[in-house]
This record gives structure tokens, sequence and C-alpha cells, in this order.
């Protein structure tokens, strides 16, 4: 008998991603997904896979799973800031109650349990790069409070399941990151450059482009998120790419790697509480994991150009 993970968001860009990595580990997944901002699309050649099966359920509801159950990733969480800011309340109930829901089932079912932080519990950093030390600046009344907090409140039950059941717990916390499967139009800046540059339309840089923001490639990020469920480290830990590049520039690299010669730089309002720089320290993952990324931008952005190429419509 195989041992099963369940990965909840398996439909979403990570979860879809760590359900493949899964399954290729020799695990049996169950992929759990409401299909809110997730996609079937993305695990559709999961499904005649003997080891897969799929639940259709919202994990801000009760969470039943038969049997014994090894790991949990939980996943699950609209994930841009324009998913979050046109449902924040499902966004707070799934990082607060589902989480809720989940550290239940792991306590009953004695399971080792991995969540899904996030850069954003630093809010509009104070200290630059970001340790796991920092407490963050966060707003919990702005626009992104409902993703921030949530995550926030996350972390601080997770921990509370820790100390005072023994559950045993890890914290992932984490940095932008991209690649195959990110919704087309969920607003976050990659797929919404991608589009714009194949479409021949103006990238939409917000503000002036100087913040900045640091790009891990989504095989780099289910690598150390891997390694971090197997280690025995409770303590958050940052898994991201440092290199660290401003939005402006990030337009150009699109720009030059699509080549369309109609595409050009626009200039947006920006956004309420938008981080103006943003980069982790690894040094703990390094030491902890030995886990460092591999992928550079620029192969990271060949390999996901191939994929928006493809679903990306142009009239
Ligand atoms: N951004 C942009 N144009 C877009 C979308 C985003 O300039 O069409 C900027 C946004 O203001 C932010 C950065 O790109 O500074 C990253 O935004 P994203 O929504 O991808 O995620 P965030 O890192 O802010 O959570």
């Amino acid at each position: 008998m195989k041992q099963k993970v369940l990965i909840t968001g398996a439909a979403g860009f990570l979860g879809s991603h760590l359900s493949d990595r899964f399954l290729k580990e020799g695990y049996h997944v169950i992929g759990m997904d409401n299909l809110l901002t997730g996609s079937l699309d993305n695990i559709s050649h999961l499904f005649p896979l003997e080891d897969f099966e799929f639940y259709h359920h919202d994990v801000s509801n009760f969470v039943h799973v038969p049997g014994d159950l090894k790991y949990i990733l939980h996943f699950a969480s609209p994930a841009s800031p324009i998913d979050y800011l046109q449902m924040p309340i499902q966004t707070m109930k799934v990082g607060s109650l589902g989480t809720h829901n989940l550290l239940g089932l792991a306590k009953a079912k004695n399971s080792r349990i991995l969540v899904a932080s996030t850069s954003e519990v630093y809010g509009d950093p104070l200290v630059h790069p970001q340790t796991e030390e920092y407490w963050g600046n966060v707003n919990p009344i702005g626009p992104r409070g409902v993703y921030d907090e949530a995550k926030r409140f996350q972390e601080a039950l997770t921990m509370a399941y820790h100390t005072y059941h023994g559950l045993e717990t890890r914290i992932v916390r984490i940095f932008n990151t991209y690649g195959s499967r990110m919704r087309v139009n969920d607003g976050r800046v990659l797929p919404a450059f991608f589009s714009q540059a194949i479409r021949g339309e103006g990238l939409t840089v917000f503000g002036d482009g100087s913040q900045t923001r640091s790009f891990c490639y989504v095989d780099d990020l289910v690598e150390g998120i891997y390694r971090l469920l197997m280690s025995d480290y409770h303590m958050p830990v940052n898994i991201g790419n440092p290199d660290e590049i401003t939005i402006k520039e990030f337009g150009e690299e699109v720009l030059k790697l699509v080549g369309n010669p109609k595409a050009t730089l626009t200039y947006k309002d920006l956004p309420t509480d938008d981080p103006k720089q943003r980069k982790p320290d690894i040094t703990k993952a390094k030491e902890i994991l030995g886990w460092e990324p591999k992928f550079d931008r620029a192969e990271g952005l060949r390999l996901t150009y191939e994929y928006f190429k493809k679903v990306v419509t142009v009239d």
C-alpha cells in the first residue's frame, strides 16, 4: 500500500506541480480543491492515474478523508492580489477555518502537515532582505490585509498545534514564484506581462516600476518544499530566489524575450500598500535543507514563455 498525501489547492498553480512531484516520488495523492481559482486543466493529466484521486471540496468546511494520511500540504487559497481583493471573505476563511480543519485532520490522522505561508507576512518590509526573524510591517485593514492576516493567523495556529498538541508541522514562506499553469488572467505581474506582450498590448507597469520582486521558478520551489517537508525543522523557512529585479526591468526582459514590436511599457497607478521591495534571505533554507535555486531567470522565463504561448489567445 502506498503512503497517502493530501494536497489542498491541487488544481492550482503550485498544488498541481506538487501533485506531480509526490506522484513521481511514489505516493498516492489525494487532490482537493473547490475550483474557485484553480482549474481542472492543471490536473487533467492526472485523472487516468490509479494513484491520484480528486475531491471537489472547500476546506473551509469540515474535511473528511478515509484511511491513513502520511502528509498534508495545505496550498488552497486565492493567491494573487486581484483574486483576494475580489474574494476577501473566502481568502480569510481558507487561511483560518481551512487551516483549522486541516490541522484537526492532521491531529486525528497523526499526519505531518506543511502549510503554505507567504512573503506577504512581511507586508511592506522595513528589513531587506527579509529574514525569518523579521515580524513584518502589515496593514491589517488594507486591501492586502485579508490575505496577509489570514496567513499570519495560519502560522500562529500551526505553531499552537505544534506546541500544544505536539503535531509535526512545517511552515514555508513562499516568495514570488512563476512557471506553467499560472492562470493567464490572475492579475499577477508575470501572467499579465506575458499575455500583454504576446497580444502586442502595453505591459501595465504599476507606479514607476521601481518596486522590486525576486522571482523563483516553480521547479526550484517544489524542490525546496519537498525538502522542508522531509526535514525535522518546524519553524518557518523562506523559499524563493534572491535574484531581485525592479518591475520595470522585468517588463523589459519580457518584452525582449517575446519580441513583439507592438508591445511597449505603459504605466498605471500603484495599488494601495504594494510592497516597495521584496527579496528572501535564504540562509536558513541553505543551511537546514541544503537548498538553493538552480534556475536563473533567463532559463525560467524561456520555459514559462513556452506555456504562455500555448494558453494566451490572440484576437
Ligand atoms: N504589477 C505591475 N503590473 C501588473 C501587475 C502587477 O506592475 O499588471 C506589479 C505590482 O504592483 C507589484 C509587482 O508587480 O509591485 C508584483 O505584483 P503581483 O501582483 O505579481 O504580486 P505581489 O508580489 O504584489 O504579491
